[in-house]
């Protein structure tokens, strides 16, 4: 079967589906295609108004929707509340925002009157992950669809009910059959997809290879694409950081959601005289983390999405020991049915190993200690990735200063890095192009028509 719910926690395989044949995925093209104008059509107070409606609708069906996410990606049900209020939020934040962001823009010229109209694209496919499976979908469909366009959805193959229950969200709020599609397609049908020239546009959010996949289709096809790829975000801890605040964003940025989030602080760049207190007080935290079902409101360490991602993790720390890191906790999977694997430490982590060279997609931290500021923003920026990163001081300008030096889409002082609808997300250098969120994030999908009129 091409898509299964599989309980990270047990194991156990809940619910297959098969892959759509070529019919179905022709209907829904058609489809698409036919609602396109009509949608584009609508008033825009009309889209914002069941943008609106879909918040509601993930609110009032907040219980059931974070069950659904804890059961087929095993994230804890508390963080899984979490996502729908926040996809609640996005939908109202456009909501709101849309008539402003989508207002013409004037422009002064030699013309009587210029300015730019924003007007949908069309049809976007979105290719999207397991690790947010409700908001890397709202992220990208909130400004998307409240523009004008029509989307079609490809989800990971292990979240197949999460992308039914989001397409049934939307039709429930009101949203006419078609403006918003979940395909079960494969991998090798989504590049027919993309190939189809009722398709306008493709946005992914996951994986480099993936991103390299995508972008060659759409390449060969000339599709406008947003590319939000992998990370290995830098968290630099300067000599005079507070590190009983700094500690506690640490633990909490490299193990939220299991440690698979693609801007979860990877690669801990510490000062060496004070990494020893550092790794310490790091270590002692981890206590805190307690294996158990995630359905369970008492349990902080949820299992990972699947078994094989934990085999590829454990491989990645396997060979980082075996080129000279020192595993000061965990460092092994837990014993038992469900994808755990203990909350681990990595300490003096160098450049040439997967902990640093590569994304570990769980609950593994990368030590790498450095003698200097120069040093250690040398280091944040030897990566291919360049999605986020935060530096850490109590001289907040000094530590801006190093912010501005990180090659990476988003840069944070003394916080937590983040997404948050107002404020524009993506990544540089492999973790992708192109932005999602705020004002920015809606210009990806619109055509940004310039009007001449004498
Ligand atoms: P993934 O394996 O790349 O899968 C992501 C999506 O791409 C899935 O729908 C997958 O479908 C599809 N896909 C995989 N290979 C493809 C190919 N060759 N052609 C077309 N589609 C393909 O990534 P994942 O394991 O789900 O997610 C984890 C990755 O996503 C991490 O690298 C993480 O950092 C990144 N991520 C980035 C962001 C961001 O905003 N930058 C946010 C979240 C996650 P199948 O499931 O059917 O293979």
């Amino acid at each position: 079967m091409a898509f299964e719910t599989v309980n990270p926690t047990t194991g156990q395989s809940l619910k297959t589906f098969s892959a759509w044949d070529k019919e179905a995925i022709e209907e829904a093209l058609q489809q698409a295609q036919e609602s396109r104008f009509v949608w584009a059509a609508r008033p825009l107070s009309e889209r914002c108004r069941l943008l609106e409606a879909v918040a509601q609708q993930l609110r009032e069906r907040k219980e059931d929707l974070a069950r659904l996410i804890t059961l087929e990606m095993g994230k804890l049900v508390t963080e899984a509340r979490a996502e729908i209020e926040k996809c609640a939020w996005v939908c109202e934040y456009y909501a709101e925002q849309a008539p402003r962001f989508l207002a013409d823009e004037m422009i002064e010229s030699d013309a009587g009157r210029s300015y730019v109209a924003l007007q949908p694209l069309g049809t976007v496919l979105a290719i999207m992950p397991w690790n947010f499976p409700f908001w890397q979908v709202f992220r990208f469909c909130a400004p998307a669809l409240v523009a004008g366009n029509t989307a079609l959805l490809k989800h990971a193959s292990n979240v197949p009910q999460c992308a039914l229950a989001i397409e049934r969200t939307l039709l429930e709020a009101g949203f006419p059959p078609g403006v918003f599609h979940t395909l079960l397609v494969t991998s090798a049908q989504a590049a027919e997809v993309i190939a189809d020239p009722r398709v306008q546009g493709v946005t992914l959010t996951g994986s480099e290879a993936a991103g390299r996949k995508v972008a060659e289709w759409a390449g060969q096809h000339l599709k406008k694409t947003v590319l939000e790829l992998g990370g290995a975000d830098p968290f630099i801890v300067l000599a005079d950081a507070d590190l009983e605040q700094t500690v506690p964003v640490a633990v909490q940025s490299r193990f939220l959601n299991g440690g698979q989030s693609c801007i979860a602080a990877k690669r801990f760049i510490v000062m060496e005289e004070v990494a020893n207190e550092f790794v310490a007080r790091f270590r002692a935290s981890l206590e805190a983390l307690r294996p158990g079902d995630p359905l369970d409101e008492q349990t902080t360490l949820a299992p990972l999405a699947r078994l094989d991602l934990r085999e590829g993790l454990h491989r990645q720390v396997k060979v980082s020991i075996e080129q000279g890191a020192v595993a000061v906790a965990g460092c092994q999977p837990l014993p038992g049915p469900g994808a755990y694997y203990a909350p681990s430490i990595l300490d003096r982590v160098q450049p040439g190993m997967p902990a640093f060279e590569e994304e570990l997609f769980g609950p593994v931290a990368a030590i790498i200690r450095v003698a200097d500021q120069a040093e250690a923003v040398a280091m944040a920026n030897a990566s291919r990735y360049g999605l986020g990163g935060s530096v850490w001081s109590r001289d907040v300008s000094w530590a801006e200063q190093l912010a501005l030096q990180l090659q990476c889409g988003a840069a944070f002082v003394n916080g937590l890095v983040k997404s948050d609808p107002r404020l524009p997300f993506g990544g540089v250098k492999c973790s992708g192009y192109g932005r999602e969120l705020s004002w920015h994030g809606m210009r990806e999908f619109v055509n940004q028509k310039t009007v001449w009129i004498k």
